[in-house]
């Protein structure tokens, strides 16, 4: 069942040096249950888009539509909008030093976010507030109920910002960034605990990150944006197995294997775009190593790749074009390994890819 559609959403923010284009033209949807990674560079527009499904960009000049659980959200009061944030949709915040208040101990923030739609008394939202507490794994809840922000770690913090979210049991929580900030080790922990609540509450979550890794371990789907718009969107297997934008084979390739490979990473060359100039045609053709001229002129849709079911790519490339690198090999080794939970993947040189990625005109 489909729980949140998002149709041709377009947002756009009006500044004194230009309009910027922060989202252009975005259509995704998400199933009850099922979680959706989105992946892209820091102003691709991921979190520009999950803030304004929740109607937290009111500035912004916004087209198209939000279609949560059969109600336009982009149409909703902003009354409407409080009862549905919160209790219907959670969403972690990037930071959660700044988005905990730090003048309030984190049992009272939970405590007001249950406390804001329901009509449970004090007591029973402070003996709640422990519990999911204990829930989200943080040692010793019913002291620690009491703590300031600053007294916790940037981990406990983060658990604290998921316990907030999970109050109220959502159909859907979004996650932006949750695990930014955080070391390898409790990264991890993070992810393995989502995952475990999201099967306890069987809610559907939208995860926005910049690192594949991480969504590797956790989406059924996953979306990739550039510049505001989808480049690539298919189930995550599809997506690590068959590739097929270079944008997303440029993010693979500039993944670390593990800590024993001793290959340089490929990074994608050049910049992202500017949102307020963008590039004619396709926007990442400045840095496309298999750019054609007609991708300087015409901008590309997402199109069925051949041969995938359910596999989108915005670009004119071929498939038979693509064809197969050591670097994409490398992302798909250490993907398997993510999903068995190894760690310690021996990979080839992933130097050797650039002779193997194909040259085109
Ligand atoms: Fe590269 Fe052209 Fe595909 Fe854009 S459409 S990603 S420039 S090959």
């Amino acid at each position: 069942m489909t729980l949140l559609k998002v149709d041709n959403l377009t947002v756009s923010f009006p500044t004194s040096d230009g309009v910027v284009q922060a989202v252009r033209g975005l259509s995704f949807e998400v199933e009850a249950g099922q979680t959706l990674g989105i992946v892209g560079e820091s102003g691709s527009g991921k979190s520009v888009s999950a803030l304004t499904m929740l109607g937290l960009n009111p500035g912004a000049d916004i087209t198209g539509s939000v279609t949560f659980d059969g109600r336009d959200m982009l149409r909703l009061s902003p009354r409407e909008l409080q009862q549905i944030r919160g209790a219907d949709i959670a969403m972690i915040f990037q930071d959660p030093l700044s988005a905990l208040h730090p003048h309030f101990r984190v049992g009272w923030q939970i405590r007001e976010a249950i406390r804001a739609h329901t009509d449970v008394s004090n007591a029973e939202a402070r003996h709640m507030a422990v519990d999911l507490l204990r829930l989200v794994n943080i040692p010793q809840p019913d002291r620690r109920v009491d703590a300031f922000p600053h007294e916790l770690s940037g981990g406990m913090r983060q658990r604290v910002m998921i316990a907030m979210a999970l109050a109220l049991k959502p159909k859907l929580l979004i996650a932006d960034e949750p695990t930014t900030a955080l070391d390898a080790t409790v990264q991890a922990q993070l992810m393995e605990l989502l995952a475990s609540m999201q099967r306890e509450v069987d809610m559907a979550m939208i995860v926005i990150t910049h690192d594949l890794g991480v969504v590797a371990r956790i989406a059924d789907k996953v979306q990739v944006m550039y510049a505001g718009r989808a480049a690539e969107m298919a189930d995550a297997n599809t997506l690590f197995h068959q590739t097929h934008h270079p944008y997303t084979r440029g993010l693979l390739a500039s993944l670390p294997g593990s800590a024993i490979t001793s290959s340089r990473l490929l990074p994608i060359v050049g910049q992202p775009p500017s949102l307020i100039n963008l590039p004619s045609g396709c926007a990442f053709h400045p840095r496309c190593p298999f750019a054609m001229d007609r991708c300087m002129r015409e901008m590309p849709s997402l199109m069925a790749v051949e041969g995938g079911e359910d596999h989108l790519s915005a670009c004119y490339l071929p498939r038979e074009m693509v064809g197969v690198s050591v670097a994409v090999d490398t992302a798909r080794q250490r993907y398997a390994a993510d999903k068995q939970g190894l760690r310690a993947v021996r990979l080839p040189g992933v130097a050797a890819a650039r002779e193997e990625v194909p040259a085109l005109a």
